[in-house]
């Protein structure tokens, strides 16, 4: 049997609960057999297509369902809460494209300013005015914000956050936590070694260990691993980086006084502090994650809503540090198509339209998503936690909480891959894997929510019957 694999380091790998210890980078395809093709031709017809000429079939690993079996449906079109597929069927999308979509799909206000921006020209390579604009709405929200510069994917912002903190520090060595995902950044695609803060290794071929052994890899939520890193390397940490609340293990939120333990110990060894905001940004608050637990860092990555689900993100941050970029300074940084219009106007009417009311439905429809599934999942008698970070949701398979990769991954992952295929023959689309978080929308309403209710009982009792041994291939 043809069993492609991942590499971790990727949001959205899963680990096999048969792969061997240390493997932490593999993951196992399942041919579940629940996932049916029946009503899905087209999707299938095309997912094939797709494998001969894109790898894997797919653009980003986490689409091709790995961690869940059966075949991604290809989507034709997306409106407000729906998406709708190749073959017609109608789905209320919890995934939101991973985050961006926090107004809906489609939105007038959003589609009026991109094709407004593209009849203007769709790239320039020089400065416009919109660019502004949208550095000014991203400092006014985000307080210790005083530059920002713009780049096209959050992979780009916390690649140019990293350089930029060993430029200003002159130090090489950076700390990343297990489970946070910062895109697929060599130096920031590292494991933990054995010890507590041993140098990382690479999880990906195509990493050199050099590149990996100037990152250690500790456990989140974990302050006194981070005192003992800076004891160990003294002055030659440049950076602490860490998801202001991580999504990418599933919604784990740092627990009380960890953000601001960081801040403090990077203070103290003189080690900057990069918040990523790439997927709570402009989503768990008009500030983001900044705006419910206001710890400053000293860079900030940006990426997902704040640009409307067009290919745009920033990072940015104190400026006396984001200073050190080229043309003023000496850190190097470019992009052809960074401040493109198009993307910009996305995101300017984006976080226009996210006011109050936005946040308020974001943050109702979140708790009444968590409520119905902890219902349904309760009935089925299956032991389970839902999880928050702000607005953003996870269901665990296992009593929680989950407060970091070690206890996330010791869950009954197993389950998942029944509970999600069970809702997506039912019209509901979660996350294919069950490190992820549950993105809503301001969208969702009442039919929605109906449809989700109704959803739910056959998936716990799907979760229910599930065995170990059932979502293996
Ligand atoms: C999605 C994400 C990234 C990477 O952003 P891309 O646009 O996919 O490159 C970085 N950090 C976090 C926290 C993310 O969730």
């Amino acid at each position: 049997m043809r069993r492609p694999v991942l590499w971790g380091g990727s949001p959205h790998y899963t680990l096999s609960s048969t792969a061997p210890a240390g493997a932490a980078t593999l993951v196992v395809v399942s041919s579940s057999p629940r996932a049916t093709q029946v009503n899905v031709p087209v999707s299938a017809r095309l997912f094939e297509r797709a494998a001969a000429i894109i790898p894997g079939g797919v653009n980003s690993p986490v689409r091709a369902f790995n961690s869940v079996g059966g075949t991604p449906r290809f989507i034709a079109s997306a409106r407000g809460y729906t998406l709708t597929d190749a073959d017609g069927n109608d789905y209320v999308d919890l995934v939101c494209s991973w985050g961006p979509m926090i107004l809906g799909h489609a939105h007038p206000a959003v589609v009026d300013a991109v094709q407004r921006a593209a009849t203007g020209g769709l790239s320039f390579g020089a400065p416009t005015e919109a660019e502004i604009e949208l550095a000014e709405a991203i400092a006014a929200r985000v307080d210790p914000v005083q530059r920002v510069r713009l780049v096209n994917s959050g992979t780009e912002a916390t690649m140019s956050a990293v350089r930029l903190a060993r430029g200003f520090t002159g130090r090489s060595k950076i700390v990343k936590f297990a489970g946070c995902y910062h895109g697929h950044v060599d130096a920031l695609l590292a494991d933990a070694g054995s010890g507590v803060a041993t140098l990382g290794l690479p999880t990906s071929p195509g990493v050199t260990g050099a590149q990996a052994s100037d990152t250690l890899v500790l456990p989140y939520n974990d302050l006194e691993a981070v005192a003992t890193a800076f004891a160990e390397y003294p002055g030659q940490i440049a950076a602490v980086i860490t998801e202001a609340a991580a999504g990418n293990m599933g919604a784990v939120p740092p627990l009380p006084g960890f953000n601001a333990g960081l801040r403090e110990l990077t203070s103290e060894h003189g080690a900057l502090l990069i918040m990523d905001e790439v997927m709570t940004g402009f989503r768990v608050s008009a500030a983001g994650w900044y705006g419910r637990d206001p710890v400053a860092g000293d860079l900030y990555t940006f990426g997902k809503v704040m640009s409307g689900g067009l290919p745009a993100a920033a990072f940015g941050g104190r400026a006396e540090v984001m200073d050190h970029l080229a043309p003023i300074g000496p850190v190097y940084q470019a992009g052809t198509l960074s401040g493109n219009p198009v993307a910009v106007a996305a995101g300017l009417a984006t976080l226009r339209a996210a006011d109050a009311d936005v946040y308020a439905a974001l943050d109702r429809n979140a708790e009444r998503l968590g409520s119905l599934i902890t219902e349904a999942l309760t009935t089925a008698g299956v032991p389970h936690t839902v999880q928050f970070a702000g607005n953003m949701v996870s269901v665990f398979f296992a009593e929680g909480p989950v407060t970091d990769y070690a206890t996330a991954k010791a869950t009954a992952t197993w389950r998942f891959p029944a509970f999600f295929h069970a809702l997506l023959e039912r019209g509901v689309y979660a996350p294919p894997s069950p490190f992820e978080a549950w993105f809503v929308s301001a969208a969702l309403d009442e039919d929605a929510f109906d449809r989700i209710a109704a959803a739910l009982p056959a998936a716990a009792a799907a979760a229910a019957a599930a065995t170990p041994e059932g979502s293996r291939a």
